[in-house]
């Protein structure tokens, strides 16, 4: 009698726990590199973990998709543009320790004590990585003022390099033209949500002008990624979808 009264409140306690403290299981992908397995968590939206290495770069980490108390400490901090879906200083000051690099984008200079700024077309390469900023802006989107949700030179996609496997995370963007001129991107994520980035159709269009192996839908919304899988079935292009709403 009593050892089942003690496991009825060790699974009070469990219960009890799970729902004060839910832990946000995350989905991960991870693929071979020349320096060894190259992990990629899911963290929701624009939020994205890369683990290899033993090195951890954190992409665009906010708290409205994690407790990053909860995550590794970064090496490496990207940080696409000044949104509060891309830029939250709390998730920052969580996974930073003294030692950690941030690299901010035009848009996000003088918000970040530390963060290093990196133009559109600029790289660095720390360690075994290398990082390039690319340009990520709308031509047509643009909100009720007239100006774009996102201006030419404000915000970055990153193209990230570690072992040979090159993945570009495309930031808040459209299907721009600097898009087709990517080389042997092996993993590319787009977004995909209006008014602010992209249509099914155009994540097509632009994954078409530089064929990715892998193709990540993120930022996606309210939008039904199944529609992205259907337009481009008929290419090399693998669509993968993970929970990246
Ligand atoms: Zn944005
Ligand atoms: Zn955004």
């Amino acid at each position: 009698m009593k050892s089942i009264s003690i496991l009825m409140m060790f699974f009070a306690w469990i219960s009890g726990s799970a729902q004060t403290n839910p832990v946000k299981i995350f989905e991960s992908d991870t693929f071979e590199t020349s320096k060894g397995p190259l992990k990629i968590t899911f963290i929701g939206h624009g939020t994205l973990m890369i683990e290899a290495g033993n090195q951890v770069v954190h992409i665009d980490p906010v708290l409205r998709e994690a407790d990053f108390s909860k995550l590794s400490r970064a090496n490496l901090i990207l940080i696409t543009h000044e949104h509060f879906d891309h830029l939250d200083k709390k998730a920052i000051s969580l996974i930073s320790n003294p030692q950690t690099i941030i690299i901010l984008s035009n848009s996000c200079k003088g918000l970040i004590d530390n963060g290093i700024v990196l133009l559109n077309g600029e790289q660095k390469s720390f360690g075994d990585w290398e990082i390039k900023a690319v340009p990520a802006y709308n031509l047509i989107n643009k909100r009720s003022d007239g100006l774009p949700f996102h201006a030419k030179g404000n915000g970055n996609g990153y193209v990230i390099s570690f072992g040979g496997k090159r993945i570009y995370v495309a930031g808040d963007t459209e299907n721009i033209p600097e898009m087709s001129k990517l080389k042997n991107i092996d993993i590319a994520f787009l977004p995909m949500n209006l008014p602010y980035t992209m249509t099914p159709r155009m994540v097509a269009d632009g994954a078409k002008s530089f064929m990715p192996s892998v193709l990540y839908p993120y930022h996606y919304g309210e939008t039904n990624p199944q529609l992205l899988v259907d337009l481009l079935k008929d290419t090399p292009i693998k669509v993968v979808i993970r929970k990246l709403k």
